[in-house]
């Protein structure tokens, strides 16, 4: 969409690493690292590609930055293509996290780092470092973002006036990706004692992950899956009360079912509908009042950080880290840098968004 392209550019305007990560930044040598990201879909991966690149050619690196429209054969081959090309480090953000085995088995024959970005490349010892958000607590703030959204708790954290019982229904990302079970798991265990206590009831009892999770983040899946929901399980007239989606593209298909059926047309309320990454479409849809929430994770930061490790680890020191025991990849613990997300409401998203240069205040009118 248009919206999304004008905020692919504006989101790599402010990109430039936090000074302390800057000044600290070993220079490069015209290296060449090779920079894989899955999809241009989505204007976060978009944004993530041009701050990686400008960062890192600002260090002294030379960039091959590649999109795979989350075609696992076409990113296999762009990975190969780069180590080939005699790139000196490989900063890689998996479509699917088990795919890539014996393209990093080469990368390490050839003495070629990894860094797995965002996504963790499970199934392999050849993962140098990770650098990511924290993906747990991204699902507890969107869980959260939902009971706040119901009126169960309050923005502060204490309990909130509503008392249900609420329906509601889930949805999970692609279970390819590794953080797909981190969101589901950090936002049931905070959904949990709701569940429990009956104030929250998923209607069509469809809670496994396995069954609510939408293969490769696929929006008009996500769609095709509410409208299912709303014709079977709501058919009788119940209202759904709160959505739990685990992405912004994913939040607007829902959405797109919910209004076809009649929601956010006379009378009608949304419900509320959760989101991440704070994409352009979506916090427009949060200031128009229907999204919720999203979740808003700078990819400025996450670019410095996997910045900060390639150039440490190119100029033979270790990179620092924060986390090294939460990351298995099924053969080994991955050294980790984590960060915070922030979640986003119609109510600080100017402060969030705009004050803190990511988005102009036009680009969301
Ligand atoms: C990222 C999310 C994103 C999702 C779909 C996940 O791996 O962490 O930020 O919403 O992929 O692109």
């Amino acid at each position: 969409s248009g919206a999304s392209s004008s905020a692919a550019t504006s989101g790599s305007t402010g990109g430039s690493a936090t000074s302390s990560a800057a000044t600290a930044l070993p220079q490069g040598n015209g290296e060449l690292i090779g920079v894989t990201m899955p999809t241009k879909q989505s204007e976060r991966w978009v944004d993530d590609g041009n701050n990686v690149k400008s960062q890192l050619e600002a260090a002294g690196y030379q960039v091959d930055l590649q999109y795979a429209e989350n075609d696992i054969p076409t990113q296999v081959n762009q990975i190969e293509n780069q180590i080939t090309n005699g790139a000196k480090l490989l900063i890689i953000a998996s479509i699917d996290g088990t795919a890539l085995t014996s393209q990093l088995q080469q990368a390490a024959d050839a003495g070629i780092k990894v860094i797995s970005y965002d996504r963790l490349i499970r199934n392999s010892p050849n993962v140098d470092y990770y650098a990511t958000f924290d993906n747990f607590q991204v699902g507890v703030d969107q869980a959260t973002s939902l009971l706040v959204g119901l009126g169960l708790l309050n923005q502060d954290g204490s309990k909130g006036t509503a008392t249900g019982p609420f329906n509601i229904e889930l949805f999970a990302g692609s279970p390819d990706d590794n953080n797909a079970t981190f969101f589901f798991n950090g936002a049931m265990e905070t959904l949990k004692p709701y569940l429990d206590a009956g104030t929250l009831v998923v209607k069509s009892g469809q809670t496994d992950f396995n069954t609510v999770a939408i293969l490769r983040w696929e929006p008009a899946t996500a769609q095709a899956r509410m409208e299912n929901l709303l014709t079977s399980t709501y058919a009788d007239g119940t209202r759904v009360d709160g959505v739990l989606s685990p992405y912004d593209g994913l939040s607007i298909g829902i959405l797109g079912a919910l209004k076809s059926n009649g929601y956010g047309t006379s009378g009608q309320a949304y419900p509320i509908v959760t989101g991440q990454d704070a994409e352009v479409a979506s916090v427009k849809s949060i200031i128009a009042g229907e999204q919720y929430a999203t979740i808003f994770k700078d990819t400025r930061d996450l670019a410095a950080a996997a910045v900060n490790m390639a150039a440490n680890i190119l100029a033979g020191s270790e990179p620092a880290v924060n986390d090294t025991t939460t990351y298995d990849n099924g053969n080994k613990v991955v050294p980790t840098q984590l960060l915070n997300p922030v979640t986003v409401y119609k109510d600080n998203y100017a402060q969030v968004l705009v004050d803190s240069g990511y988005y102009t205040a036009d680009e969301l009118k």
